[in-house]
């Protein structure tokens, strides 16, 4: 049998290769999604060393993830979304982002405590922020479209043209601590129904963030004052347990304390 006749497959998965393919050695070749799958670096790969076996394993790892993803976004009941922009459930209390994801492994979902603070960057400047501890600033509270120009660090007044619009938000994560949503990746008329739309689009995201982290907020101060009340009930017990009150008078307290 000819070289001809024989299909060649990718040294990874097996699968036959396509158009695109990349050349580890001497008639071997990585199929295009495994080389997606591995980082899309094959190209800085030193063919004379390449591991074949460290390649499955970064496949492999890649698919672990991709299923652990796709079962985490099919439990993932959307209640609410705003376009591409943002996707809540709001009984699990949780969101995520798919702007700017090319792969399912992009998207992480995230817990509504996780968000901390977040603003609106338009070409890079600040429009309105808020998050933990404080109310949305700026363009958001101090009304729509035409308002913004003026807004909490004044966006240049005489761009009419808006090349980049984003949401940044600060989230609990060591690792990744930066989300940005992307609203406009590209120059866009201010004057345009697009531009007003997404604008539209980012203040609701931005009032939506805002309840995610007033709810936080709230969960918080609900911890502190049940902290306050076990504590204050421990030392009404420790002047029981020493003799200082009578019992009758420590569930007086108790009950107080308790509001039952
Ligand atoms: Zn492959």
């Amino acid at each position: 049998m000819g070289l001809l006749g024989k299909k060649q497959q990718c040294v990874v998965c097996g699968k036959e290769l396509g158009i695109i393919k990349f050349r580890l050695a001497k008639d071997t070749y990585l199929c295009a999604d495994c080389n997606l799958k591995v980082g899309n670096n094959v190209k800085y790969i030193d063919i004379n060393t390449v591991d074949i076996d460290d390649l499955k394993e970064k496949v492999k790892q890649y698919d672990d993830k991709e299923k652990e993803n796709m079962n985490k976004l099919s439990d993932f009941n959307v209640t609410k979304k705003v376009e591409r922009f943002i996707s809540i459930d709001e009984n699990k209390k949780q969101w995520y982002t798919s702007s700017g994801a090319t792969n399912i492994n992009q998207i992480k979902i995230y817990n509504f405590s996780d968000v901390q603070n977040f603003e609106l960057l338009e070409d890079g400047e600040t429009v309105s922020k808020g998050g933990l501890g404080r109310a949305v600033a700026g363009g958001v509270l101090f009304g729509g479209v035409g308002a913004v120009v003026g807004g909490v660090t004044g966006a240049k007044k005489t761009n009419s043209i808006c090349s980049k619009l984003q949401i940044k938000i600060t989230v609990k994560d060591i690792n990744n601590p930066i989300v940005y949503i992307n609203l406009i990746n590209s120059p866009t008329r201010k004057d345009s129904i697009i531009y007003k739309t997404v604008y539209n689009n980012a203040q609701e995201i931005m009032s939506i963030l805002q309840l995610m982290t007033d709810e936080n907020k709230d969960i918080q101060q609900e911890k502190v004052s049940t902290g306050s009340t076990a504590d204050e009930l421990k030392k009404y017990k420790d002047l029981l347990d020493s003799g200082a009150i009578t019992e009758d008078e420590y569930n007086k307290v108790k009950s107080k304390l308790l509001g039952i």
